[in-house]
């Protein structure tokens, strides 16, 4: 492959390899370009979060050829339970036989690594990392990124995939609205001893919602669960100073022991919560996916989830750009781009921080109120169908890679 392709891609996280991995399924190249080192990032302590993939992103993991890597090592999820701290009226959310599950639980190293053995089995991807970027540029002949290291990459679009702190974005002049929600997620791995049966917990509390997401038994056979605890800020350093036989005790009381006695499997890791929205998602030859777009709290576990998204959505236009002859950086795919995510992804980004904001509210009475809407919700079968429909990532204009159907 000569230094040009079709796309740079700058980013090689989860959404930025997948990108790439999705457009060579439809024979369009990529540069791929990351300032971290690959190795660092497949290293065990690197990232301990497990992310819920949506069954419309497994759909799309499937169609880009990931679907035999995948099998067997994600845990289905057959039931959601929600409720407001312990008290009675939760809401559970369990699918058909027919409808299969609503999403599966994938430990993100292992999706990063699958993505990355992926990409560089790859002909039409040249991954570049690690390795940073000296200089970039973008007229209506094309965009170049240049390398420290001399190297000169062209192409005719930029798909910025770098995450929440986006540089290119910055320089872009793309403004985003963003607020911090004052809490940290604790996010860690359990072992506990009684099986999760396949439920995903999230129960609210007033200090932030508790999400214990079941994950595959260990090698050893032992139960497992990823948790997802949002702490104020303040309490999140002295939560991490805590013994593990301690912090144990204290989510065994978040529970309400419906799991049995849990140990910790792994060290806990910290996260800031907080909330971006980019003001555009194009720029001239530029566009943005991922949580370089947008950031929304985990409360709903739809991040990732919605950066797919992106990646089904830019993958088609593209397509259709290729086969009407139009360059890959054709204003009028970008604008076609911007009109199908922004809408989405802002609809989705206000639910789930009304969500977080609603079951924050403290006090019997609002409690009082959010049960009796969660009992409405529960006896009523097309309110339940529709939360469904969301958790799958099954709802609004959903791109052919999402459906499981040829772009
Ligand atoms: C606690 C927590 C739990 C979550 N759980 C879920 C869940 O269950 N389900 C779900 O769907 N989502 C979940 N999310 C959200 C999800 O993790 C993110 O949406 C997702 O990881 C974003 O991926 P990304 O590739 O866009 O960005 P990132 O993962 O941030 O990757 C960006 C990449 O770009 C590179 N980069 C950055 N700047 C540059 C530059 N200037 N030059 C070159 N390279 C650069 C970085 O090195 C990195 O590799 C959770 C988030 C949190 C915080």
């Amino acid at each position: 492959m000569t230094n040009r392709a079709d796309v740079i891609i700058i980013g090689g996280g989860l959404i930025g390899l997948t990108q790439a991995l999705a457009l060579a399924s439809q024979g369009i190249s990529s540069h791929v370009v990351d300032r971290a080192d690959q190795q660092a990032m497949l290293a065990p302590g690197f990232d301990g979060r497990t992310s819920a993939i949506s069954s419309s992103s497994m759909k799309m993991f499937e169609a880009i050829g990931l679907g035999a890597a995948l099998a067997g090592n994600g845990c289905p999820i057959e039931q959601i339970w929600v409720s407001d701290g312990l008290k009675p009226g939760a809401l559970d959310f369990v699918p058909s036989a027919d409808d299969g599950f609503l999403g599966q639980m994938f430990e993100n190293r292992f999706l990063r690594r699958t993505l990355y053995e992926a990409a560089l089995a790859s002909d039409l991807i040249q991954l570049n990392m690690p390795v940073t970027i000296a200089a970039k540029s973008r007229d209506a002949s094309g965009v170049r990124v240049t390398l420290i290291d001399g190297k000169e990459l062209s192409g005719d679009l930029i798909i910025v995939a770098e995450g929440r702190q986006s540089r290119t974005r910055d320089e872009a002049g793309i403004r985003i609205a963003n607020w911090q929600y004052q809490h940290n997620a604790m996010v860690g791995v359990i072992y506990h001893e009684k099986p999760h049966g396949n439920v995903a917990y999230e129960i609210f509390y007033p200090s932030g919602p508790f999400a214990v997401l079941p994950m595959l038994d260990s090698e050893e056979g032992r139960h497992r669960s990823a948790i997802v605890w949002s702490v104020h800020e303040a309490d999140a350093a002295a939560y991490l100073k805590m013994s593990p036989r301690g912090y144990a005790a204290e989510l065994e009381t978040y529970m309400g022991g419906m799991l049995g006695p849990v140990e910790l499997a792994a060290p806990l890791s910290s996260y800031k919560l907080g909330f971006h929205h980019a003001g555009a998602i194009t720029a001239d030859r530029l566009v943005l996916i991922g949580d370089s777009a947008h950031g929304i709290h985990p409360i709903a576990g739809q991040g990732l989830n919605l950066g797919l998204r992106d990646v089904a959505a830019l993958t088609e236009v593209l397509v259709e750009g290729m086969r009407l002859g139009l360059d890959f950086g054709d204003a009028q795919l970008l604008d076609r781009y911007s009109r199908w995510r922004s809408v989405d992804t802002l609809l989705v980004a206000m639910s789930t921080d009304s969500l977080n904001r609603l079951f924050s509210i403290p006090g019997k009475t609002a409690s009082a109120i959010r049960r009796l809407g969660m009992g409405i919700v529960q006896r009523t079968r097309p309110a339940k169908a529709f939360f469904m429909a969301e958790a799958r990532g099954e709802s609004g204009a959903l791109p052919k890679l999402l459906q499981g159907v040829p772009v």
